[in-house]
């Protein structure tokens, strides 16, 4: 079995999430008392977090390729980016490392292809949702439309993730409101909504809905195990 180099701590809550189903999946797939070799590199994410509110991703890129160098020396096989948002500098942290990194927009749009999906939704933070090197990948490398929700919809999701979210705070209220949204980006045309932030999945799950969600979480993790088993 690989071991897989986890980046995380974008947020804490999300990666907890990830090491459970990393573990789970190998476990699965191997039965008995199997878990996943993981070597796990998590970052204060308050030093993320002010870098990326003022711009400054170089530096975010600096802290999250030097957390790679120490999972490539401590013997991992490959890195998983625990984050949506942070695939942004992906490019930059490859440089600091040999080790493959398994992007998770690729994963996503691998799987959205095997569903046969051609247009979907996509819910993330401001950055994931707004700017390029996300939504565009998918577009150009995978051929599939991403429709974002309107100005007002993406504020209050990115207000959620940052506020209540990454801080462990699960609301019936925001709960409510991102349905509403998913259902808009349905009516829009959208095939389904891709949970394109890690912690997403931790207030809205598919029972909740009619609407197919992509939960990138899960989809990421699974890639991971995968790639851990093969050979
Ligand atoms: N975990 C989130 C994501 O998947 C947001 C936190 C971050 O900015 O990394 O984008």
């Amino acid at each position: 079995m690989k071991t897989i180099g986890m980046l995380g701590g974008m947020s804490w809550e999300s990666t907890a999430h990830y090491y459970q189903l990393l573990n789970k999946g190998i476990n699965e797939a191997l039965g008995g008392l199997h878990s996943a070799r993981i070597l796990l590199n998590s970052v204060n994410f308050q030093d993320i977090e002010t870098l990326q509110r003022t711009g400054n991703w170089s530096d975010t890129a600096l802290i999250l390729g030097q957390a790679a160098t120490t999972i490539e020396k401590g013997g991992a096989d490959f890195i998983i980016i625990c984050t949506n948002t942070m695939h942004k500098v992906a490019d930059e942290i490859s440089q600091f490392t040999s080790l493959p990194i398994l992007h998770i927009a690729d994963t996503t749009a691998e799987t959205l292809r095997s569903a046969n999906i051609k247009r979907v939704g996509l819910l993330g933070t401001a950055f994931t949702m707004e700017q390029a090197f996300y939504k565009t990948r998918i577009r150009e490398k995978f051929g599939i439309e991403v429709t974002i929700p309107c100005e007002e919809d993406r504020a209050f999701v990115h207000k959620v993730i940052y506020q209540e979210l990454c801080k462990g705070i699960i609301s019936n209220e925001s709960k409510l409101r991102f349905l509403d949204i998913i259902n808009e980006l349905y009516s829009q045309g959208c095939q389904g909504v891709i949970l394109g932030c890690t912690e997403i999945s931790l207030l809205v799950q598919q029972d909740d809905t009619n609407v197919t969600l992509f939960d990138t979480t899960a989809i990421h993790a699974k890639a991971a195990v995968s790639l851990a088993l093969s050979c």
